[in-house]
């Protein structure tokens, strides 16, 4: 195999995540309300929910947040300040360790749009976004060669 073909599958993921403190996320023990906020304020429809010590425990959407507070005569907005993050994110979530290969995270990231980034000691330390991932793969292409051909 060339160089070039193995800098991709070499490329670790820590070498192109997102860092953790770029990254906007919640703690479990939030209100609903707070989750809402930093979704709103940062734009993205998904984000990580951390537990004190850092670690990874789940993710939260708009569509969690609004389904947990739909009722039949329509929203009770009082569970927004009722509501705990960890009673209503998403907890099977994939993770990915920083000092990991990309090969691991491109199969996954063909169902999720990021995916959590942990170090050996199972803390938080960024996360892994198909933008990135297809970043990645573009320059590999461009290293190759590959592009001209298009
Ligand atoms: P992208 O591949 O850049 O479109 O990102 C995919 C998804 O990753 C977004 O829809 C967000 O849910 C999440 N994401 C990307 N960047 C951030 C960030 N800085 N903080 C929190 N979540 C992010």
């Amino acid at each position: 195999m060339t160089d070039q073909r193995r800098y991709l599958l070499e490329t670790n993921v820590e070498d192109i995540m997102v860092p953790a403190n770029k990254v906007a996320f919640v703690n479990e023990e939030n209100a609903l309300e707070h989750a809402l906020l930093i979704l709103t304020q940062s734009g993205y429809s998904a984000i990580p929910v951390l537990d004190h010590a850092s670690h990874v425990k789940g993710i939260i959407n708009t569509t969690l947040i609004v389904k947990a507070i739909i009722g039949i005569n329509g929203y009770d907005t009082q569970k927004l300040g009722e509501t705990r993050i960890r009673e209503v994110m998403m907890t099977d979530i994939p993770r990915v360790n920083a000092a990991q290969t990309l090969r691991r995270a491109f199969e996954l990231s063909i169902n999720w749009p990021f995916l959590c980034v942990e170090d050996v000691n199972g803390k938080f330390v960024g996360i892994l976004t198909r933008k990135n991932i297809l970043a990645a793969l573009y320059q590999f292409t461009r290293q190759l060669g590959l592009h001209e051909y298009t």
